[in-house]
């Protein structure tokens, strides 16, 4: 991330807002223009600095993959406008703090934070195609039980039967993966997450059971059976394919920046997301 402290009394800081599509959303957003506009902030769909989501965590996932291009030079900050969510952590009533934070805080190493993402390599039939995902990827079976072999750095881990496969991020790793039974991953250990969603397990068909944890350089590859109908999940997106040949997981060597305006420790996130209950969130 470049460092951006002529955004303090120099240049304009330039922003984008990616809202969910509710009245709130649509209220908060025209307000955010409004008070951005008299702190001397700049709309930049092309270029912006700081791409604020305002909506849930699914609209921090849209506001990641309309920008995924564009990583290196974008901070993504989150305002919630339901409940609680873990990348949208500020709340309606703290919009007037959140674009005096924006308008004079100077983006650097200090108040920006880096998480890993999975780099998803899809091989078809008419070629090759690749991916980021925020939060996780997921291969499903859409009519049967997916069949598929699981290789780790290109030894054949197990033949896989149930409904599919999650390969999640760190910041991912709170989200499906958590509901799988997948472990909490600290962002700061740059690794994926494998954990199986509904394997058979028997006598005949037999998996590891355990969700795994791959560190940076190794790579994951599925090599589903041929002709199965497929649901591949990239975060909030899903596309169904029958021309899957294989995929690649790996820890991209890309990271997604977030604008850390105030302290929020990723362990004070998880408790508030899963443990806390505030009542009006
Ligand atoms: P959404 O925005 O309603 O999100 C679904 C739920 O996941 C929400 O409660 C959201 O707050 C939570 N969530 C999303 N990212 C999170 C994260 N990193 N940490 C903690 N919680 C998180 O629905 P959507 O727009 O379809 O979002 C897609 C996401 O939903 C996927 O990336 C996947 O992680 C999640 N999902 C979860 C399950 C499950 O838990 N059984 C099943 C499918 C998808």
């Amino acid at each position: 991330m470049d460092t951006k402290e002529e955004n303090i009394g120099g240049t304009a800081v330039k922003y984008f807002v990616v809202q969910r599509d509710d009245e709130e959303s649509r209220h908060l957003t025209q307000l955010f223009h409004q008070l951005a506009s008299e702190r001397g902030m700049e709309h930049d769909n092309k270029n912006p600095d700081i791409v604020l989501s305002i909506g849930g965590d699914g609209t921090m996932l849209e506001a990641f993959q309309l920008y995924k291009h564009k990583l290196e030079k974008i901070a993504f900050v989150g305002l919630h406008t339901g409940h609680l969510g873990f990348f949208a952590d500020w709340k309606r009533d703290e919009i007037h703090e959140l674009v005096s934070m924006m308008a004079s805080t100077a983006l650097d190493s200090q108040t920006i934070v880096q998480y890993p993402i999975v780099e998803i390599e899809l091989e078809t039939k008419n070629g090759k195609e690749n991916y980021l995902a925020l939060n996780e990827f997921t291969l499903k079976g859409v009519d049967r039980t997916l069949v598929a072999q699981l290789y780790i750095n290109d030894q054949m881990l197990e033949m896989f039967r149930g409904d599919g496969i999650c390969i999640s991020s760190p910041v991912g790793s709170t989200a499906y993966n958590k509901s799988l039974g997948g472990a909490i991953l600290h962002p700061s250990i740059e690794a994926l997450q494998i954990a199986e969603i509904a394997s058979i397990n028997n006598r005949v068909f037999r998996t590891i059971g355990s969700s795994l944890i791959l560190p940076k350089h190794h790579h994951c590859d599925i090599f589903p059976r041929e002709q199965q109908n497929l649901l591949v999940t990239i975060d909030h997106r899903s596309i169904l394919r029958n021309d899957l040949i294989s995929v690649r997981c790996i820890v991209s060597p890309k990271k997604v920046n977030f604008a850390r305006l105030r302290p929020f420790p990723f362990w004070s996130r998880v408790r508030e997301a899963f443990i806390s209950f505030e009542i009006g969130n």
